[in-house]
């Protein structure tokens, strides 16, 4: 199978330790090789990686690669954003990923900056410098009120300005084909990149859906248990059955794939190489 018009793009976190450093760097090495068309770097709830997030990025752009921070005003006030985008600019980062983020718990009282505020924010400071991605929810934002809300707010970032989105991940196609549907029956012309998460830590991963409104469908969650403690078998399943999804969602004309690494150079290069 080739796609070779399609968008491929790959996201990491930053990493704390110097070994976790060092490892990314080999990572970020490895999947160039893969040819993608853009990097991300997430940005910790609440600006908690702001300078961390900063310096990965600044590191891959000097070695020339092209990367896109995600970017929330967590604690930030707007002359501190005004100044971050300066920065980001100079380095000759071009593209953003424009969030709220994440809200850290016991700061529920702060300030809450929606990404479509952001999104015309940045344009009100940079112009049309960045390219301006915004996330979606095939299986809708948790704390969204409805269906229907959530694509309005969404319809609301990108007619702020953002150019594309990135979707949450999710392992059933039909969710991401009948959001695009019911984008575009809303008056989104923007195309939606589906996010797609490896399966590995199978634990971590249910811990992990379960706040951020993702669903793992029974048939999958019976099948992983069936597998008990066999670790090599459930990265295959997992792979497997990502790789399928990966396809479906191709093959149905997602425009590309956005590829949650988690800093992990597997099961991820084999998903790729399988569907790209
Ligand atoms: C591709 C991708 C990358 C991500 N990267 C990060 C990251 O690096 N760091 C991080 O902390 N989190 C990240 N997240 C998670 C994201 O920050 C959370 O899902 C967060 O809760 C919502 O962010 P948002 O930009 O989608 O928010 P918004 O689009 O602002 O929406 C947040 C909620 O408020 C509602 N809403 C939207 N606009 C308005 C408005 N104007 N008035 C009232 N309600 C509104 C929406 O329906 C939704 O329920 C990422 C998610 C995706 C899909």
């Amino acid at each position: 199978m080739s796609n070779p018009d399609k968008r491929f793009s790959f996201e990491f976190f930053p990493p704390k330790t110097d070994v976790g450093k060092e490892k990314l760097e080999k990572l970020w090495t490895d999947l160039n090789t893969l040819n993608p068309a853009f990097f991300s770097v997430t940005y910790g709830a609440g600006g908690s990686t702001r300078d961390n997030t900063f310096s990965t990025v600044e590191k891959m752009q000097a070695q020339g690669l092209n990367v896109a921070p995600h970017l929330s005003f967590g604690g930030d006030d707007e002359k501190e954003m005004n100044t971050l985008l300066d920065r980001y600019k100079d380095l000759g980062v071009d593209r953003i990923v424009a969030l709220r983020g994440d809200i850290p718990s016991g700061m529920g009282a702060a300030r809450i900056v929606y990404a479509n505020e952001l999104v015309e924010f940045i344009r009100a400071h940079s112009g049309d410098h960045f390219h301006l991605e915004v996330a979606a929810y095939p299986e809708i934002h948790p704390e969204s009120s409805s269906y229907t809300t959530d694509i309005a707010f969404l319809k609301k970032k990108l007619d702020a300005g953002a150019n594309t989105a990135i979707t949450q991940y999710f392992f059933n196609a039909d969710s991401y084909f009948y959001f695009v549907e019911a984008c575009k029956k809303a008056g989104i012309d923007k195309p939606i990149y589906p996010g797609i998460m490896p399966i590995t830590n199978f634990t971590n991963l249910c811990r992990f859906s379960a706040n951020c409104g993702a669903e793992i469908p029974q048939w999958l969650k019976r099948k992983v248990e069936s597998l008990g403690d066999d670790k090599q078998a459930i990265q295959e399943f997992g792979q497997e059955m990502v790789i399928r999804l990966s396809q479906q969602l191709l093959d149905g004309g997602a425009p590309g794939i956005h590829f949650y690494t988690m800093n992990q150079l597997e099961p991820i290069q084999s998903i790729y190489k399988a569907v790209v």
